[in-house]
Formats: structure tokens, sequence, C-alpha cells
């Protein structure tokens, strides 16, 4: 039996990232942790715009590139003038000189409106992330964003009908969760059909208000295993309404994993989870073609996650007869059960 990966094509072109911690927020939000996860207590934002400046032409220089530069860690559609067209200014320059392809920021549903968007558009903005987290209200309130998740919705609309791409970054396991939540934020989300998603279970880092309310025993994060099966049944979802899920957990940067507290933190999280999301459709298609298999070729760019995370699947794949010696890693898209 022949099959594909649900997943889309991965992006043709390198992410460069330029961190603006906190820059724009109205207030720091109760999960929030831009300082340990970029290193930065603040953004100087004439320091970040001059050092981004010098690093892209000595990248031109280089021969580097193309990149597709990305505004991250604040909210960039409330920079105070004139930063949002300056950081654009110098995206468009570079894009005219070939380095850049793409600019995207990320952003608050609560900090977009049409007008803004379009001015953004005009001046080479391609593509905005909303941090949405959840579309449930409960969550929301008790996390304190703000808004609600009829906001939330319509956010991704304004940005839709803006011209531009749409990102969605959600955050499970928030103060307020329930069972069902995230399935239900998670077919949301696909119906909106974004570009690209972002999944950060929540965590309690040290130095964030949420820190407060775990050591009060008023908040309690998702176990590891717990979310690792949640990301695991999120991805087809996503996958299936074409959508690039390009980040799964905070990665392991900088001194973040020594201020992590409590909740689902791995550095192989995405790995496990994807490998996870993979053993379930090599199961469905097991079930499907009424084989005994003894044999998968696996395309090459799977290789490392079939298994998961340090072989942790490998005893599940031999209840389905596959055993270690029954992979055969090959070029192209095609798995073939045998
Ligand atoms: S979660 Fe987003 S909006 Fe909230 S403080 Fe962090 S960067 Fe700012």
């Amino acid at each position: 039996m022949r099959f594909t990966h649900p997943e889309p094509p991965p992006s043709p072109t390198t992410v460069w990232p330029v961190f603006l911690p906190f820059a724009g927020c109205p207030y720091r939000c109760i999960y929030c942790a831009q300082d340990k996860q970029t290193g930065r207590d603040a953004a100087d934002l004439d320091a970040i715009l001059h050092g981004l400046e010098a690093d892209l032409e000595q990248a031109l220089a280089r021969g580097r590139g193309p990149y597709e530069i990305a505004f991250y860690g604040g909210t960039f559609t409330a920079l105070p003038e004139p930063w949002p067209a300056a950081f654009l200014d110098v995206a468009a320059r570079y894009r005219e000189r070939g380095l850049l392809t793409r600019v995207r920021c990320s952003t608050r549903p609560d900090c977009v409106d049409p007008g803004l968007l379009a001015d953004l558009r005009g001046r080479g903005l391609d593509l905005v992330e909303l941090g949405i987290q959840s579309f449930d209200d409960r969550a929301l309130k008790r996390s304190g964003r703000g808004y609600t998740g009829d906001v939330a919705a319509s956010a991704c609309a304004v940005v839709r009908e803006s011209g531009l791409g749409l990102g969605i970054q959600l955050l499970p396991g928030l103060p307020g969760d329930r069972p069902g939540v995230f399935a239900d934020d998670v077919r949301r989300a696909a119906a909106l059909r974004p570009e690209t998603a972002r999944l950060y279970p929540c965590l309690a880092i040290r130095g964030t208000p949420l820190e407060a309310l775990w050591r009060h025993g008023a908040y309690e994060p998702w176990s590891l295993p717990r979310t690792r099966r949640e990301l695991a049944e999120a991805l087809p979802v996503l996958w299936g309404a074409g959508v690039r899920v390009i980040r799964l957990g905070l990665p392991p940067e900088n001194t973040l994993e020594g201020h992590v507290l409590a909740g689902p933190w791995h550095p192989a999280l995405g790995q496990s989870a994807r490998g996870l999301a993979l053993l379930g459709m090599v199961r469905d298609k097991v079930a499907e073609s009424g084989l005994a298999p003894t044999r998968l070729d696996v395309p090459r760019r799977y290789q490392g996650e079939l298994l998961g995370h340090g072989g942790e699947l490998a005893g599940e794949y031999a209840a389905l007869g596959l055993h270690r010696g029954a992979f055969r890693y090959v070029d192209g898209d095609e798995f073939v059960l045998r």
C-alpha cells in the first residue's frame, strides 16, 4: 500500500527572526517570558534596528539568503511611531536588493484593524501571525488576555481581508482550560485556513505572573504525556486543512530551560509529537490495508521522527509487525507498506 504524509510542503525560504521583546505590548501577559526566551529584558529598538541593518548588509556581502524576515517577540502592530515603518523600510530596502523575499510579524488579535494593516501591507508586510492563544472565552478571561474568542476570530478575518497571509499561534493548557478546549481551538483554527500555526503549550516560567498562580496551587500545567498526545492529535487536523505547523513548544534557546518551573517543556517535544502523529497515520493505513506488514518504506525526510524521541515508539511499531529492521529510508514522498 502506498500513501503520502498529509503535511503541506515546507516553506522554501529560511526565516530570519528579529526579536523585539515586549515592544508594543500593552501589558505583560501572565505566561509570557520573552525576556527568558530571548535573553533580553526589553527591546532597545534603536539598537536592534541598527544591528539589523549591519547584519543584513553583511549577509548580502557574503551572498547569503534569500530570507523571510520575521519581527517576533512583541506586538508589532502596536509599536509606537516611527518604529513599524522604520523596520519595514529597512526590510523593503533589502528586499529590493534580493536578500529578503517576505516580511512577517507577530501581534495580538486586539491590535489589528483594516486601516493599519493596509498601511503596513503597503510598506511591504506579507504575513501576520496572531497570538490567538485560545478561542475559549473562559481561558482567555482567566489568562487576562483582554479579548474574547469572537474578537480573535474577527482579527483573523481582518488579516485575511487585508490581503495578508495569516499565521495562528495557540497556547494550550492556559488557566481556565478544560478537557476538549484545545481540540476545539485546533478545529476553529483549521477552519480559518491559516498559512502557518505554532503551538506553544503553556509553561510556568520563573518571573511571570503565572509563577505566583502555580506556587499558590491556582494553576496546574499540562503533563508532558498529555501534551504529546494532544499535539499529536492536533497535527493531522491542521495538516488536513493545508496548515504548515512551524513550531511545537518553545525552542530550547538561551537560558529558558533553567527558568521553567512547571509544565510540559522538553527539547524534543516537537519530534516526539510528530512521531506520534505519524504512528497514528501508519496504524490507520495498516488497518485500512488489511495487511500483516513486515516492511515500511519511509521518505528520508521523516527518518528523524519515525520512532519518536530516543526510539520511544519502537515497541508500538513492533506491535504492528514492523520491527527495527523493517524500515527502509527512501528518496521521494511515498510511504510503502508491504
Ligand atoms: S504574550 Fe505577546 S502580547 Fe503578551 S506580553 Fe508576550 S509578546 Fe506581549
